[in-house]
């Protein structure tokens, strides 16, 4: 379902299930909000949380997606403790731009 990348975004869902990263409330394609970074899980082992936001009625989830230790520990050396947030990615959203425009944002 998920795959562990070396750099930005660090992960990211396969083809397969990009194609289904909808909105359950409205159907609008989800966006990456954030990669947390690698944390030890209270049953052991790592996982890593990725979040999504709806940019049209701001639904928001967290994946909490388990990774083995090696690529963990990689991760998070490689983050530098810094969760991974994608400003690009919303600040080039047409439909982010315009609700912001809309509360006077810019
Ligand atoms: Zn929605």
């Amino acid at each position: 379902m998920w795959i562990i990348l070396d750099e930005k975004p660090y992960i990211k869902p396969t083809p397969e299930m990009k194609q289904k990263l909808n909105c359950i409330f409205c159907g609008e394609q989800l966006i990456l909000r954030r990669v947390g970074i690698p944390r030890i899980r209270e049953s052991g082992g790592f996982a890593m949380d990725i979040a999504y936001k709806c940019p049209k009625c701001d639904w928001f989830v967290i994946f909490g997606v388990v990774i083995p230790e090696d690529k963990a520990k990689h991760l998070k050396k490689k983050m530098q403790n810094k969760q991974y947030i994608p400003e690009d990615i919303w600040l080039h959203s047409e439909k982010v731009k315009e609700r912001l425009e809309s509360w006077g944002y810019w």
